[in-house]
């Protein structure tokens, strides 16, 4: 018997009968209506982040992406499943907001800081050029004696705001943004917390989300 397919079994089967009955209607209305979430977010693989329980979202309200490190290659780089996922949730869905969302003890990010970890993961490697600029900037504006901690902080928060530039670069996004139809906000999700840190409006700065600092 292969135990992980077990595991995984055992939530579908409590899934069919604990969660699913009592929001019945909501997924038999989401089957049958066109999809029209609201958001595109982008966030990382990494198996602690569960973006619709952190949105508290339903079937239908949010267009996930995942990658390694959250990363957003620049229009024209590695054209590919990215690139696809926000053209379409752009141009087709008409996505009002893309989130871009970095995390906590983000290993992607701590390769960044110690390149040599990924010697031998050569896609991976590949990969992270996407985010190499966002550790020029971390590293010029980091004070000269920077803990271990804080330096990945500080690449985790810069690492969002390269995405949010990169996806500036598609012209499916530079458009709607044009025409006041899109807007972009960058996010990091402390797991341990539980809380979730926002830059909006192009700002630099990421503000926790309180009740008293969410907008009307
Ligand atoms: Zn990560």
């Amino acid at each position: 018997m292969d135990q992980v397919l077990e595991k995984l079994k055992q939530g579908i089967l409590q899934f069919q009968t604990e969660v699913y009955p009592p929001n019945a209607e909501k997924y038999k209305k989401a089957a049958t209506e066109p999809q029209q979430p609201s958001t595109l977010i982008v966030t990382c693989a990494d198996s602690r982040i569960d973006p619709e329980l952190i949105t508290q979202s339903g079937p239908g309200e949010i267009f996930v992406t995942r990658n390694i490190g959250n990363l957003v290659p620049a229009y024209g780089e590695m054209m590919g499943g990215v690139s696809a996922v926000i053209e379409y949730a752009v141009s087709a869905l008409k996505v009002r907001h893309i989130a871009v969302c970095g995390h906590s003890d983000c290993g992607a990010m701590k390769a960044l800081l110690s390149p040599a970890s990924l010697e031998s993961l050569a896609s991976v490697k590949n990969w992270m050029r996407n985010a190499e600029a966002a550790l020029s900037v971390a590293d010029s504006l980091a004070p000269a004696k920077e803990a271990t901690a804080e330096r990945l902080k500080r690449l985790t928060e810069e690492n969002v705001l390269l995405q949010i530039q990169h996806l500036r670069t598609h012209p499916s996004v530079a458009g709607a943004i044009a025409r006041k139809e899109l807007t972009l906000s960058g996010w990091v999700y402390d797991i341990g917390a539980g809380q979730v840190r926002i830059s909006e409006d192009g700002e630099r700065a990421f503000h926790p989300v309180t009740a008293r600092a969410t907008k009307a």
